[in-house]
């Protein structure tokens, strides 16, 4: 069953998506070689709680964390640890929090120290592919218009490999509703999208094969060919026209820049001058 939200009830799930961002955007100042997981995941967990939410992942179906943290290979759902963030490691952070019954989900991928133009390269594609699903999320187009765009940018254009095994979602009072939200279809396939649809949108990307499997922890996910994988998430709300994106990923963006100990993956001023998705 789809829930289709309501004007307000898409303000509440944009207060949550916000929250999510302004933890986010604290990793994104702090993010480091020599730092771990488990500092950030404090420090996400506190900035969470400072604006009255609680964290969405914790406890969900047993995990352990605020942040879901996958280093390098991992793609997503890593457990935060005591893994010392190294000159050149790939760390994918996912972060939940729910305020006034509504979920919150987001993610970006940092790039630590001095990396290599190839990580770099799939970082902007993967992040480059999340707007390009976004652009199609509008009233009257089909869900797999979504999913065709990012996958088609991903592995057509760019060689790439798209994980079929984990999705994007509906999110609302629940973290993950229908419909699933694919990084790979077919156009004009699947669910009518309609006004006050919400979703996450979430293309986890492989710089080798599409394949992965879960690791000994029960939780993370790693690519089969241990090759690094990246990873962006905005929520949204279907509108008429272009979407109404309810995370916001500029002060993560703005914050990177400043930081020198992390590299700036920077597709967003692109993404605004040639796009119409907006992102106010
Ligand atoms: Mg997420
Ligand atoms: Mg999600």
């Amino acid at each position: 069953m789809v829930y289709y939200k309501t004007a307000e009830e898409i303000e509440f799930l944009r207060e949550s998506c916000l929250i999510v961002c302004k933890a986010l955007t604290h990793v994104a100042s702090i993010i480091r070689p020599g730092i771990t997981g488990n500092d950030i995941d404090k420090a996400a967990e506190e900035v969470i709680r400072d604006h009255g939410a609680v964290p969405g992942f914790k406890g969900y179906r047993g995990f352990p964390g605020t942040l879901c943290i996958s280093r390098n290979e991992g793609v997503v759902h890593g457990i935060p640890n005591d893994i010392v963030f190294q000159n050149g490691d790939v760390i994918s952070v996912d972060c939940g929090s729910i305020k006034n019954d509504f979920y919150g989900d987001s993610a970006f991928t940092f790039a630590i120290g001095e990396v290599s133009d190839e990580i770099m390269q799939l970082l902007k594609v993967t992040n480059t592919s999340l707007y390009l699903g976004i652009e199609k999320a509008i009233a009257g187009n089909r869900l797999g218009d979504i999913s065709y765009a990012v996958q088609d940018y991903c592995e057509r254009k760019n060689s790439y490999g798209v994980v079929r095994e984990l999705v994007g979602h509906g999110i609302g009072r629940n973290l993950h509703e229908s419909p699933e939200v694919p990084n790979y279809g077919r156009r004009g396939q699947g669910l009518r999208l309609k006004e006050g649809l919400t979703i996450a949108i979430e293309p986890m990307v492989n710089m080798g094969v599409k394949e992965v499997r879960q690791s000994d922890d029960g939780w993370t996910i790693i690519t089969r060919d241990k090759k690094p994988s990246a990873h962006f998430e905005h929520s949204i709300a279907v509108q008429k026209g272009r979407a109404d994106i309810l995370s916001n990923h500029s002060e993560i963006e703005a914050t990177l820049a400043n930081n020198a100990n992390a590299h700036q993956v920077g597709v967003l001023a692109n993404v605004l001058e040639n796009s119409p998705v907006g992102l106010e």
